[in-house]
């Protein structure tokens, strides 16, 4: 089987915190989000298909330096039969399994769910679940989905996380980019949105250090650790069982 593979970081402990793990990029991704810095990661170039037989080769090399490999993306869920093998390989070295993800495939969470093969999940809330501000945020209206779609399927995946939340660490992240997603009212949506959910919310800011999808977004200026501990009073206040984080 092959799948489009981004990139392959041996050793990470960033994108899952509390873990050595090797992380997995797949390329593809369904939304266009203007401030992404994996833009090299978002499309399906056939210069970046890989045989997972290789993929496994590096998760095998890795598997004494590390306690767990982490998929990531672009947008991992989009290939599913390819995510289940490497995710079911890695369960067999004994390796945790995390993903990052849109959250736009649930049926993609529910069958790693479902085989017991999710260890991890960072799900990022990109924008409060309403068509204007998500759709402006993530140029997620394609000519094949409607955003409402979209909306809907990311609230799926809230319900599947809400009945295996014992069983999973859950991480929501979202991106506090100014003049996009940065004022108060919309950053309480994404708190309305998830609370009852247990879970870490982790606020960071937008960065143009790696490059930006949208070029015109590269001259935006990083909001600072106080407007984002601001925000994070803000919604603390309102939902007080949350808990939050800001990571710079
Ligand atoms: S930031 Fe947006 S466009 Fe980039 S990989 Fe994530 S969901 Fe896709």
């Amino acid at each position: 089987m092959q799948a489009y593979i981004g990139g392959i970081v041996p050793l990470s402990t960033v994108d899952w915190p509390t873990n050595v793990c090797t992380a997995i990029f797949f390329s593809g991704c369904d939304f266009r989000c203007g401030y992404c810095h994996n833009k090299e990661f978002v499309g399906f170039n056939d210069e970046l298909l890989k045989d997972l037989k290789d993929i496994k080769k590096e998760i095998l090399k890795n598997s004494g330096f590390i306690d767990a490999i982490i998929f990531s993306g672009g947008e991992p869920c989009l290939q599913r039969q390819a995510l289940l093998t490497l995710a079911r390989f890695a369960k067999k070295q004994g390796l945790k399994v995390g993903i990052e993800t849109n959250g736009s495939k649930p049926y993609s969470i529910k069958s790693l769910i479902n085989e017991n093969l999710l260890d991890f999940i960072a799900l990022d809330i990109k924008a409060p679940l309403r068509k204007e501000i998500f759709e402006k945020v993530t140029q997620s209206k394609t000519f094949f989905r409607a955003t409402e779609d979209v909306i809907e399927n990311i609230k799926q995946t809230l319900d599947i996380l809400k009945g295996n939340q014992d069983k999973i660490q859950i991480e929501i992240r979202t991106t506090i980019v100014p003049g996009l997603i940065f004022r108060k009212e919309d950053v309480l949506g994404i708190a309305k949105d998830i609370n009852g959910l247990n879970c870490r919310w982790v606020l960071q800011p937008f960065k143009s250090d790696k490059g930006t999808l949208d070029q015109k977004m590269s001259n935006i200026k990083s909001p600072t650790k106080k407007f984002l501990e601001d925000l994070k009073k803000v919604c603390q206040k309102k939902y007080s069982n949350l808990r939050m984080n800001i990571r710079v």
